[in-house]
């Protein structure tokens, strides 16, 4: 663009271009991370309210920078989505993820965050069918959490997508229900096995006259009659837990019981018979 005058350089404040160098350098090391072997996952349980028994895990990623220390998914996960590193990290945090949990005691499932590019990519049903065969994971052990986003994204989640998906054998979840700019229509036909209630709605559900409550039990009323289970994220404190349970959450999962944390120390409470959580806040 010519001509935009002097003005044109307003909006371009010092933080901006320090922020845009910043996440260039960022991006810069996030392409080598995976070589360096610096991305490591976390799982974070998730329970049945009803009883406190752990029937899962969400598989989380974390990257320990060389010098900076742990950054966030939420800061590098984008990051990778605009940069096409999404499907190396990707493809690596399903097949980790499913060798990890294949290896623990009993049959838990683990969830794994599928990225809509991911989603996208005619590729993935092979990618998530190979992850299972070289890892011997059961099908029905993995969840795939996927955003209302894959709606949005060009030829990303067609039919013909969840199909092959579902034949695999698979379980589907949605992932931040509610939260995007999408419509209500693919819940005709998407097969989804679970709606993931954010954090957002669970946060100051609790106080007086908040209407999260009312969007809360729709969601569950709206999961029950398609037969879908309901997990409520981000569950941190005891008045939290019994709303949840009060308006017939599934499961919970939250700081409430635990934080993500590392492979080896979730083997080691599976070893010490720790199937159950009591919440704690
Ligand atoms: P998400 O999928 O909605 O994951 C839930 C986030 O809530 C996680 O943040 C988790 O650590 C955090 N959380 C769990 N319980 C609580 C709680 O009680 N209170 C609060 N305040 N937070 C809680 P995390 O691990 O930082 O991940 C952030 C986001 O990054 C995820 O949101 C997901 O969108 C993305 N992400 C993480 N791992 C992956 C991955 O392997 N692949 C992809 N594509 N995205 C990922
Ligand atoms: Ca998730
Ligand atoms: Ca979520
Ligand atoms: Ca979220």
């Amino acid at each position: 663009a010519k001509g935009g005058g002097r003005g044109r350089f307003r909006f371009f404040s010092a933080d901006l271009l320090k922020a845009a160098a910043d996440r260039r350098l960022l991006e810069e090391d996030l392409h080598d991370a995976l070589q360096r072997d610096e991305l490591e996952i976390h799982y974070q349980p998730v329970v049945r309210a009803e009883d406190n028994h752990v029937v899962g895990v969400e598989a989380l990623v974390r990257w320990n920078h060389p010098e900076h220390g742990p950054v966030s998914p939420a800061r590098f996960i984008p990051i990778a989505e605009e940069s096409n590193l999404i499907k190396g990290i990707g493809e690596w945090v399903l097949r980790r993820a499913c060798e990890e949990v294949s290896a623990w005691p009993g049959g838990l499932r683990v969830a794994v965050n599928v990225s809509p590019v991911q989603f996208a990519d005619d590729g993935f049903p092979a990618l998530v069918a190979s992850a299972l065969a070289n890892s011997g994971l059961e099908p029905e052990r993995l969840e795939l959490e996927i955003t209302e986003s894959v709606f949005l994204q060009e030829g990303g989640a067609t039919n013909e997508r969840f199909k092959a998906l579902k034949g695999l054998g698979v379980r589907l979840a949605l992932d931040d229900f509610g939260t995007g700019y999408s419509s209500l229509g693919y819940l005709k036909t998407a097969p989804f096995d679970k709606i993931k209630i954010d954090q957002s709605f669970v946060r100051g559900a609790t106080e007086a006259g908040s209407r999260n409550r009312a969007i809360i039990a729709a969601i569950v009323a709206l999961a029950q009659a398609l037969e879908m289970d309901t997990t409520a994220e981000g569950v941190e404190s005891f008045d939290q837990f019994d709303l949840m349970k009060s308006l017939n959450v599934t499961l919970v999962q939250g700081y409430i019981y635990s934080q993500p944390i590392p492979n080896a120390e979730f083997v080691a409470k599976l070893n010490e018979g720790n199937w159950t959580i009591e919440p704690s806040g």
